[in-house]
């Protein structure tokens, strides 16, 4: 085995233990493969091994990646987006998982249907109410979920959380178990169905797991360390 394949089935088993320990079935659990700074070789060498969805936190870094990538990968966009980026977006990225405001959402409405498309988001929640990161406060997402409501091109299929950077993965299950527990009270509040709940990094997805993660975004533990040195924190340039 290469040391690509070794870590990958590594990730897996942790998966398989971490639904085991939570209760879940692993095939409710998906992987996305974060591929910021890695090279399209890198991408397709992370392809080969069967994985079909990738991340990208830039939509520029995307745009220029994508094209020199296998053709039949899902990307997804789990960066802050602006404004200005979100037509790329749309067309770029299939999913879009840290839509941090109402404005974004109606903006991504439109666009979408500019370009004959649904698009799935998640919005992003900024759960532990940390002032350098992004996402929607706990008591915003009632109100982004009721306009959203009227919104026919955007789909809103769950919630997003980064927790605050810690040294023990355990410190992360608070932050994963409020995302949980907030989508649950919204879907009794609004009726609407959000089933994906997109927790959990390279150091923290078996606690995210374990709280009902549907979407973990794994990065360094596949690839390996990143070309450049950058933490999701520091991703505010989408
Ligand atoms: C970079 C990034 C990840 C992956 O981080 P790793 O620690 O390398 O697994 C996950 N989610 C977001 C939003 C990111 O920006």
């Amino acid at each position: 085995m290469t040391d690509l394949e070794t870590r990958w089935v590594g990730i897996n088993r942790r998966i398989d233990e971490a639904c085991g320990r939570g209760g879940r079935d692993p095939s409710t659990v998906q992987v996305m493969a974060v591929s910021k700074t890695q090279s399209p070789e890198a991408v397709a060498e992370v392809a080969a091994l069967g994985v079909a969805t990738f991340g990208e936190n830039k939509v520029q870094e995307a745009r220029q990646k994508i094209p020199l990538c296998p053709s039949r990968l899902h990307w997804h966009l789990i960066g802050h987006l602006q404004s200005n980026k979100a037509r790329d977006a749309v067309r770029l990225f299939e999913m879009i998982h840290a839509v941090d405001s109402l404005r974004l959402l109606e903006l991504l409405d439109r666009c979408a249907g500019e370009e004959g498309r649904v698009l799935p988001v998640c919005l992003e929640v900024n759960v532990s109410g940390e002032r350098s990161k992004f996402g929607m406060p706990p008591r915003a997402v009632a109100e982004a979920l009721r306009a959203a409501g009227s919104l026919f091109k955007v789909k809103v299929v769950g919630l997003m959380t980064i927790p605050p950077v810690a040294e023990d993965p355990g410190e992360a299950r608070p932050f994963f178990r409020a995302l949980r527990e907030l989508r649950d009270q919204m879907q009794d509040l609004t009726g609407m169905a959000l089933p994906e709940l997109s927790m959990g990094m390279s150091q923290d997805f078996e606690v995210a797991i374990e709280e009902g993660a549907t979407w973990i975004r794994v990065g360094t533990l596949l690839f390996g360390p990143r070309q450049r040195k950058e933490s999701p924190y520091e991703s505010i340039d989408s």
